[in-house]
């Protein structure tokens, strides 16, 4: 009989549009899914809370999908590299396939795979599934990155258009006695002391087939509106596609495909590119979640933190109705509205002089969709530290933000009715004490 063949699920939890999956039925043999949950490996960042929630549940459909085609979902905890060396040598396997990763411990832990297992004879294959454009397929002239988004995303534009999306398979040839599975419980990703899930369960439905509806729903009822309304959080007017991508229920690929099939969709395809963006970023720059990208912003003189003050923004309890909200639609549901997200992080960043680190942090922990680029990016993007980032005297005035976006305060009236209304920081002092300290980098930079 032909030694099984290992297809090895991380950021990608979906059988259709899955070109590892594809690579182990055309070899013909018995296939083995597996799922390693890696918290050992250096440099691997912890899951924060929210994101571990939907794992558990995303994992627990994917198997469920698995069930049902022939095959089933092998759940494996520790270190990869010594886990995946283990799984081969249980089970006989003779091939391994994955799709890529673009974090460096990542790619670090892929790359020495990638040799041992060859050189032990095994066949070892990687795929392009996360990410419409390899990072080192998008290159300026002279064969740099680039750091400014048109550019970029007119680079991507002119690229051959991404490939049609596999099919997802018929069935699967599932191994007749897989390897030894823990249990999804065993690995305690679910909150219990206490449950503060409720408001995510009450959101969300992890998993392909929801997000395969949310994607048809959004592409037939809301993508029209889009330009106009995507911007205003209460309008519900966005895709809420952005935990399905970052767990790869769906995959850029199918996005696009059908996406770029209804008409006046530049805008949200736009949006795909600018999660390009931060991958990209990410490949060029690892360390974009603890260093600023430009080195001048070391400068700024973040004053000493009031831990206070962090609480306050966290719980939604700043006196800020705008920012309020948003923290308090964070802490419910896993996600914040764009717009709303921008106008945290500027309040934390430029009205508490609070370091972008510790915001990321929090996001990282609350967000169901935090992953390793979108948010370091976006994080740097609101301070001014990172890639074709606003302007350092871009200072978001978050009740003109809300006169704007939220004029008859439908969003502020869902999420924070009761909020405090005594504002913790005068706007318009801070804001000046910000401008002075972004003097200090400005003269760092010159
Ligand atoms: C401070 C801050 C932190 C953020 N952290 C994250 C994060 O951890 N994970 C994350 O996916 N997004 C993050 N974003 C980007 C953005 O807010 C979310 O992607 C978006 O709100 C998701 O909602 P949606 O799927 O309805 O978006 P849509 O407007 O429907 O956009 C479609 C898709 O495009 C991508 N996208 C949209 N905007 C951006 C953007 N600014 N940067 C990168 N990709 C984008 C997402 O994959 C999204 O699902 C952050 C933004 C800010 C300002």
């Amino acid at each position: 009989m032909t030694s099984p063949s290992i297809v090895w699920f991380r950021d990608d939890l979906r059988l259709a549009d899955h070109p590892a999956l594809r690579a182990a039925m055309d070899r013909d043999a018995p296939v083995i899914a597996m799922f390693v949950l890696d918290e050992e490996s250096p440099g691997i960042r912890p899951l924060g809370g929210a994101a571990k929630w939907w794992l558990h549940h995303s994992l627990l459909s994917l198997d469920e999908r698995l069930r049902d085609k022939g095959a089933r979902l092998v759940l494996r905890r520790g270190p990869a590299e010594r886990v995946v060396h283990e799984v081969v040598a249980e089970s006989g396997a003779g091939a391994v396939y994955w799709n890529r990763r673009y974090g460096r411990p990542e790619r670090e832990i892929d790359a020495a795979l990638k040799s041992s297992l060859r050189d032990q004879g095994l066949t070892v294959e990687s795929f392009a599934g996360s990410l419409l454009h390899e990072p080192w397929t998008v290159t300026t002239g002279s064969g740099t990155h680039y750091s400014v988004f048109t550019p970029f995303w007119r680079a991507c534009r002119a690229l051959p258009a991404p490939r049609a999306p596999l099919p997802e398979p018929r069935e699967l040839d599932g191994v007749a006695r897989p390897p030894r599975s823990d249990a999804p419980g065993d690995w305690e990703l679910l909150p219990t002391t206490p449950d503060w899930a409720g408001g995510l369960r009450d959101t969300w439905e992890p998993g392909e087939p929801a997000a395969r509806r949310r994607l048809r729903h959004f592409l037939d009822h809301d993508l029209p509106a889009y330009d106009a309304a995507r911007d205003a959080p209460a309008a519900g007017a966005t895709s809420l596609l952005s935990p399905r991508l970052r767990w790869g229920e769906l995959s850029p690929f199918t996005v696009w495909a059908e996406a770029t099939r209804v008409e006046g969709s530049a805008r949200f395809l736009s949006e795909l590119g600018w999660r390009e963006f931060a991958w990209h970023t990410l490949y060029h720059f690892p360390d974009l979640a603890t260093k600023n990208l430009r080195p001048e912003f070391d400068a700024f003189p973040w004053p000493g933190l009031d831990p206070r003050q962090l609480d306050a923004w966290q719980h939604g309890e700043t006196g800020i109705p705008l920012v309020d909200a948003g923290m308090r639609e964070l802490w419910h549901t896993g996600y914040m509205h764009n717009r709303v997200r921008m106008v945290t992080a500027s309040f934390l960043i430029k009205n508490l002089l609070i370091d972008w680190r510790l915001g990321e942090e929090w996001f990282w922990d609350t967000l169901v969709d935090a992953d390793g680029a979108n948010n370091a990016f976006n994080w740097q993007w609101v301070a001014g530290s990172g890639a074709d980032a606003a302007p350092y005297f871009r200072v978001f005035n978050p009740e003109l933000q809300a006169k704007k976006f939220d004029g008859d305060g439908e969003y502020v009236a869902r999420w924070a009715p009761d909020a405090p209304t005594a504002p913790i920081v005068d706007l318009a002092e801070t804001r000046k004490a910000a401008l002075a300290a972004y003097d200090e980098v400005k003269r760092a930079g010159a």
